[in-house]
């Protein structure tokens, strides 16, 4: 179980105050461009996905409208019941929490993307689940996934060991029904984020060892960073970055 998921949580949070979101995303994007700078890159080669885990859809909304695209969740039925109620074409629901197998059916296609896709026996359940889905409808679709690295091995964490990372990268890469796009993981919590620099980077080297050991993907992206280390993230290379609190504020906990 990842840190994340280990908080208690009280759904049904209040709404956030409209004011406070502006500034909150201005603030994001205003770091997002200055570590995408620090390291020579540019502002939108860094995607933004906003957590809005245990929020209401009313702070989505209020972000939607502020011009955020992408949002995060970490669990399957929290998720659903919301891009079941607010789901415009143009906006992304991203799967960032572990996928349990006899869920694969419900999480199929829901997403623009799996960011979690944490074992071989996932991914094989979400191919199970498209086969099934092609028979009774026909329709033939590939879900872009990421596999999720577990770098710094703590065992709270969910995720592959970055050694078994190319072996079952290659057979991931024969199921037909996924689309393989790039490495996800979650840092371990510290005081200063440069203590898990050695995390992403460690994230980024084994991605660039994949695209010369694994050649059938196309491995670009690199989902890392949360409210606490994103900057640091950007500065080693993250495509992707999933920032809950500093947008929505603090989750509530018991
Ligand atoms: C909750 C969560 C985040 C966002 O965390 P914040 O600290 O609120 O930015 C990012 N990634 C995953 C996998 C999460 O569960």
């Amino acid at each position: 179980m990842s840190v994340a998921s280990r908080e208690k949580i009280v759904i049904n949070q209040p709404p956030i105050n409209p004011e406070l979101i502006a500034e909150n995303i201005a603030h994001v994007r205003a770091r997002i461009a200055e570590s995408a700078q620090r390291a020579g890159r540019q502002p939108h080669e860094v995607a933004l996905v906003a957590v809005s885990k245990t929020k209401p859809l009313a702070d989505v909304k209020m972000a939607y409208d502020l011009g955020i695209r992408d949002f995060g969740e970490n669990r399957v039925q929290e998720a659903l019941e919301k891009l079941a109620t607010f789901c415009p074409p143009d906006l992304r629901w991203h799967m960032i929490g572990h996928v349990q197998t006899n869920k694969a059916q419900k999480v199929f296609g829901a997403f623009h993307c799996i960011h979690s896709v944490d074992s071989l026996h996932v991914a094989e359940a979400l191919q199970r689940a498209a086969e099934k889905k092609s028979q009774v409808s026909g329709e033939d679709r590939r879900q872009p996934i990421l596999l999720q690295v577990n770098v710094s091995g703590e065992a709270s964490k969910e995720g592959m060991a970055p050694d078994e990372a190319p072996a079952i990268a290659r057979q991931i890469l024969s199921l037909p029904h996924l689309e393989v796009q790039g490495l996800m993981t979650v840092a371990p919590l510290v005081d200063d984020p440069e203590q898990v620099r050695p995390v992403f980077r460690a994230l980024r080297q084994l991605r660039d060892r994949l695209r010369e050991e694994v050649t059938d993907a196309c491995w670009d992206q690199l989902s890392m960073g949360m409210t606490d280390d994103y900057t640091v993230a950007i500065e080693e290379g993250a495509t992707i970055v999933r920032v809950g609190r500093a947008i929505f504020g603090e989750r509530i906990k018991k």
